[in-house]
């Protein structure tokens, strides 16, 4: 069959029933698998052939969603985790160790945001955070003799900032490093960060691929561009041999393209398991069904609502990508020409205090510790998340207490903008 469109890849790719077989991805809920000799399943412990044996480490319906991932972002190889900061986790830490140092964009999610500058660096990991609209001398500066990745958002979650592909790639590669782009918000259907430079791409599958608030997951993809060996000195855990793995070099035996993900398979999955249930993995496959209709839907949703907010006269700013006059309006249209996201964040006049109440306003949109859904939600986090903090704690952290985040869903706008009509009118 010719390359399938991502709205067809979205139905399709990653699982062709054959004759008589189930339409729908079987949901393979077992933790084992059974084999007629001890030698055939050895040849799996020693990755001489392929087939399944635990599912802590591989699947098959997490393999066959996976797969659809993997097409959806063009790339040559994919895994799903158990959540999107394991996601996070495993893609850097597959390259990087105790001793090792990356550079991050600052604007980046808080959850991954801790995860690095806490717990990774407790584990010997350090992070240089660059603003991302660093010149790139002040990048290029960044830079150490032992880092071994670049990390940003496509666009970041709170502060809607589009990464400069360009910058970053280009500063990542002139060093001899990968380009890790967290692509959640954006999904394959409005960006594809390796057609802009990135090597690996991360997801919280949570988002809008799940889309209905089931099922809490992630997924790396491998765009099997990136040289390991090249730069072997720089990451001998691809290039020389896996001693906990019967001494296999992975780019050796599975090629540029296989290398990153098999060895995060089958050395990550297997010893720190944040592997997902098969049942997730099916519930993530439907909202991937659905993803090309969603997604637009979301983004024009969400410039109406960010549009009619800029001119409402209680609302002090509005930031969203897509708007024209926006900071990151240019590099939106560079990278995202078919629409951005559904997230608009602005700031109710008043602060904190005028936010709250028009928070206790809404009717439709839900207050949830959540973003990037079907339904309309939204966060104030100086009174939820943030709570614990002062207003100039608040400022420090690049949270004004004004901030709403409104994650606009697929309802009717009218209703949507209804809503937020009367909220705002109470204030
Ligand atoms: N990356 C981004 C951009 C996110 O927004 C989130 C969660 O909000 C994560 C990663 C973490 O994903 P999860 O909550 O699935 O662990």
């Amino acid at each position: 069959m010719s390359q399938q469109r991502p709205g067809t890849q979205c139905l399709h790719a990653g699982y062709r029933p054959a004759n008589g077989e189930p339409r729908n991805i079987p949901i393979i809920q077992s933790t084992t698998f059974r084999y007629e000799s001890g030698e055939a399943m050895g040849k799996l412990f020693d990755l001489e052939a392929s087939g399944y044996f635990y599912t802590r480490l591989q699947n098959p319906t997490s393999d066959s969603v996976a797969a659809k991932i993997c097409a959806l972002e063009g790339g040559t190889a994919a895994m799903l985790t158990s959540s999107g900061q394991a996601a996070s986790f495993f893609a850097v830490f597959n390259i990087a160790s105790c001793g090792d140092h990356v550079v991050a964009s600052s604007a980046i999610y808080g959850g991954t945001y801790n995860l690095f500058a806490v717990t990774m660096k407790r584990m010997g990991i350090d992070f240089t955070f660059v603003e991302p609209d660093c010149t790139p001398e002040e990048l290029d500066a960044a830079f150490r003799p032992n880092t071994k990745a670049v990390f940003g958002e496509t666009i970041a979650n709170p502060a809607l900032a589009v990464l400069d592909f360009e910058k970053f790639s280009k500063a990542a590669h002139a060093h001899g490093v990968p380009l890790i782009v967290d692509n959640t918000f954006a999904t394959p259907i409005n960006c594809r960060p390796f057609e802009h430079g990135a090597d690996i791409v991360t997801h919280s599958t949570t988002k809008y691929m799940d889309g209905h608030a089931n099922a809490v997951g992630g997924a790396i993809v491998d765009s099997g561009k990136f040289d390991w060996n090249a730069h072997a000195d720089k990451f001998p855990g691809l290039t020389t041999p896996d001693e906990s793995y019967h001494g296999i070099t992975y780019t050796e035996r599975f090629g540029l393209g296989g290398a990153y993900i098999t060895k995060a398979v089958v050395q990550l999955m297997r010893d720190l398991g944040a592997s997902p249930a098969p049942m997730n993995a099916y519930f993530l496959n439907v909202g991937l069904e659905t993803l090309h209709l969603r997604m637009p839907r979301h983004c024009e949703n969400a410039l109406i609502v960010a549009k009619h907010l800029q001119s409402h006269e209680k609302v002090a700013w509005v930031r969203y990508p897509g708007l024209p006059g926006d900071p990151y309006h240019e590099l939106a249209q560079k990278y995202l020409p078919n629409g951005s996201c559904g997230v608009v964040s602005f700031g109710v006049k008043g602060g904190r205090a005028a936010a709250s109440k028009f928070m206790e306003g809404l009717e439709l949109a839900s207050i949830a510790t959540h973003v990037a859904d079907a339904k309309t939600c939204t966060l104030h986090p100086a009174s939820t998340t943030h709570r614990q903090m002062n207003d100039e704690e608040l400022q420090a952290a690049g949270v004004s207490p004004d901030l709403v985040r409104f994650s606009v869903g697929i309802e009717d706008v009218n209703d949507i903008l209804a809503d937020l009509d009367k909220a705002l009118a109470q204030v």
